[in-house]
């Protein structure tokens, strides 16, 4: 906390706004609830889970008034409940993951049909790279799929901004809005004011009103499409004449064309006079002091150009990579000050509203250019968009990125690499090396691989190996799901054979059973993606009578993402706790008739579970219950016996902790000049399972202290 200052709202209460340090997923909670946000709602998935957290916080400190906040069972679940609020005129807020808008798309394209009343803010986070995925989908262009408009801040403060914006969108056209931000707007952290209390905006007193609008029909339909055309034609030409809008779409120019004479605005940046002032929006805008004295530089080795030069060239960013080419800019040009290159003359158009594109906007930033370099991560949007205004109006300038081979066609994209396109771009030789050289952004050298593994003491370990040794040499398929667990496939686990996206294990499996009867098919499913996606998968395993058996590895939470609750778990955000919703009675209700339950650290009796379950003629089900280990207090480590280890490695070669480790200079009466085990005590968590899995009782746990002695 530094400063603290009172603002007063219309009601004459003073909001005292404090200064503090946020992530921008805290920072976008902030800036919906200072928005007025009511009911707030969606299903966790990095990289957007934080918000719903930091909503859930400031409701339980009291400081967000009147919110409610809620983890759904899915993303469709949390989306339809928010329309039915929305109806009332509540402000809503939706929150998931790229994928998660999939789960939700059902509700989300008749929803922009029937249309919204209350501000509906989708906020969805896309994940380039991908670091925690498993697509690269660009939610850009699902806004343009489901003709929805869309934000995409380029950092936290731009996307603070944009999320207040959105929901006065949402309110004056009556239509959903995206706010997309990717995983670095998400985690990056800087100083926000924000307000220490905030209130939900009241329902509008006539609340939700009857109307044939809300239900939807076919003819209905046709009607509101039309609508929705029109909107986005009025949305788009907002995009670029309203100043509030326009602001999140500005332009720079720099390079070669800066006149002596300008006058910078060191407080403004704008630069008066030149090329500049045939573009009322587009102005010549210094980065900061730094670049001021770059500028200075310029001019300088460039001979003081007298007249300022037309740029012929032109770079297009959009999301984080515009603040990327902003920082690459400066390495650019620092760098042909130092090497008594000129910079050409260059427009930056920095793209924040890219659905409906603002072509009124494009046709400013395009006068005049040749080449226009497009820098964005996941698909080629702006790309496209450019093509298409291109072609539409005859324009003669090439448009270069993804698609001529000029950007990263996947992926993250990075300052050092922007830098080095823009250039090539600016016809600098290809040697050129512009990348940063200080030790702060030097790249490390050799640093270990660390592939993502389950922890030590993960209970889903002893579900896997107590399958694994249930079905022995019997012929099976391994279905796995979103969660932890889709770590059971490496080695030397490699229990899971297929993944497809949240509940597929569970029907996928069913299709194996049909395809390959002579083979065993089981399913794994974490308890959390049991409740969001897994119920219907279990419905037609009853339905259809499909012989597959579900393990359910139930560790009360949603680990992966978190630790957040679920149904099973009968933990809310607002407070009160729920009767959980058991997954045993769910089976049993649906018609499984083979249950079986099991404590996945306890191998002889899990296995023997396992066994009667996979046996079992039709739908089966294993529930292996074990908490996940950042919910209970660790254990003693376990320890090894040098006079009994043999150093035969099973205890690595078949669980994979990674707690235990293999000490090859290690000497003892029964492993002679093998070497021995060792276990980690940093890592170890005292579960057990080394010692069951150890054939000369060489592993052992003290039997006091921890929870799983
Ligand atoms: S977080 Fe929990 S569920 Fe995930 S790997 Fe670790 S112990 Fe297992
Ligand atoms: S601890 Fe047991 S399983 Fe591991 S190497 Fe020693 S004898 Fe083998």
């Amino acid at each position: 906390m530094f400063h603290v200052k009172h603002l007063f709202a219309k009601d004459g209460r003073a909001n005292i706004m404090t200064k503090k340090l946020l992530m921008g997923n805290e920072a976008f909670a902030h800036a919906a609830l200072e928005a007025g946000v009511r009911v707030v709602a969606g299903y966790p998935g990095t990289p957007s889970s934080e918000l719903i957290e930091t909503v859930a916080k400031l409701h339980a400190a009291g400081a967000a008034r009147g919110v409610h906040v809620e983890w759904s069972t899915n993303e469709k679940a949390a989306l339809e409940l928010l329309a039915g609020a929305s109806y009332t005129g509540a402000r809503c807020l939706f929150t998931c993951k790229q994928v998660g808008l999939n789960v939700a798309s059902d509700a989300l394209m008749s929803l922009n049909y029937v249309g919204v009343k209350g501000g509906m803010v989708l906020f969805v986070a896309d994940d380039p790279g991908p670091i925690s995925s498993q697509t690269e989908q660009d939610t850009r262009r699902f806004a343009s799929f489901a003709k929805l408009p869309v934000f995409d801040p380029s950092t936290p403060d731009e996307g603070f901004a944009m999320m207040q914006a959105a929901f006065d969108l949402s309110e004056r056209y009556h239509t959903p809005v995206i706010v997309r931000p990717t995983t670095r707007i998400n985690h990056a952290s800087t100083f926000f004011d924000i307000a220490d209390t905030t209130d939900a905006r009241p329902v509008p007193e006539e609340g939700f009103e009857r109307d044939p609008k809300w239900v939807i029909f076919p003819r209905r339909a046709y009607q509101a499409h039309g609508e929705i055309n029109e909107r986005l034609r009025d949305i788009a030409c907002d995009f670029a004449h309203e100043p509030a809008l326009a602001a999140f779409n500005p332009m720079i120019e720099g390079g070669e064309g800066l006149a002596p004479q300008a006058n910078v605005s060191r407080e403004t940046g704008a630069v008066h006079g030149g090329a500049s002032d045939r573009h009322p929006n587009v102005s010549r805008e210094t980065f900061d002091d730094e670049k001021n004295q770059q500028i200075s530089e310029l001019q300088d080795v460039s001979g003081a150009t007298a007249v300022a030069r037309s740029p012929r060239l032109g770079i297009v960013a959009g999301g984080v990579s515009a603040a990327y080419v902003r920082e690459a800019l400066r390495m650019v040009e620092a760098h042909a000050a130092e090497e008594d290159l000129v910079v050409p003359a260059y427009r930056f158009w920095r793209v924040g509203t890219p659905y409906p594109f603002p072509e009124e906007t494009a046709a400013q930033f395009a006068e005049g250019l040749e080449q226009i370099l497009v820098l964005e991560e996941l698909d080629h949007v702006l790309e496209d968009e450019l093509l298409a205004f291109a072609g539409r109006t005859h324009a003669t300038f090439d448009v270069r990125g993804k698609l001529t081979g000029d950007a990263r066609d996947r992926g993250e994209n990075d300052v050092d690499d922007i830098a080095s396109r823009i250039a090539l771009f600016f016809g600098f030789n290809s040697q050129t090396d512009v990348s940063r050289e200080t030790s702060a952004f030097a790249p490390v050298e050799n640093l270990p691989v660390r592939p993502p593994v389950l922890c030590a003491g993960c209970p889903h370990r002893g579900s896997f190996y107590a399958v694994k040794c249930a079905l022995g040499k019997t012929p099976a398929v391994l279905c796995g799901d979103i969660g932890c667990y889709t770590l059971g496939n490496a080695m030397p686990l490699d229990a899971v054979d297929t993944c497809l996206c949240m509940g597929a294990g569970i029907t996928m499996a069913q299709g194996f059973a049909v395809a390959e009867s002579h083979k065993k098919a089981l399913a794994f499913v974490g308890d959390s993606t049991f409740f969001a996606s897994g119920l219907t998968g279990i419905v037609n395993a009853v339905y259809n009578g499909h012989d597959i058996t579900v393990c359910v590895l139930d560790n009360a939470t949603t680990a992966m993402t978190g630790s957040q609750p679920h149904p099973g778990t009968g933990v809310t955000l607002m407070g009160p706790r729920r009767t959980p919703v058991s997954i045993e009675r769910v089976l049993e209700a649906v018609g499984f008739e083979c249950i079986v339950h099991a404590n996945p650290l306890d191998l002889e009796a899990s296995t023997s579970a396992a066994r009667e379950a996979i046996e079992f003629a039709g739908p089966s089900a294993i529930l292996f219950e074990s908490p996940c280990i950042q919910l209970v207090k660790p254990g003693a480590p376990a320890t090894v016996n040098a006079d009994t280890c043999t150093g035969c490695k099973k205890c690595i070669t078949e669980i994979g902790c990674p707690a235990i480790g293999f000490d090859a200079d290690a000497r003892g009466p029964k492993s002679k000049e093998r070497g021995q085990a060792y276990v980690d005590s940093s890592l170890c968590n005292g579960c057990g399972l080394c010692t069951q899995v150890c054939p000369f009782d060489a592993l052992g746990v003290p039997s006091e202290g921890g929870s799983h002695a």
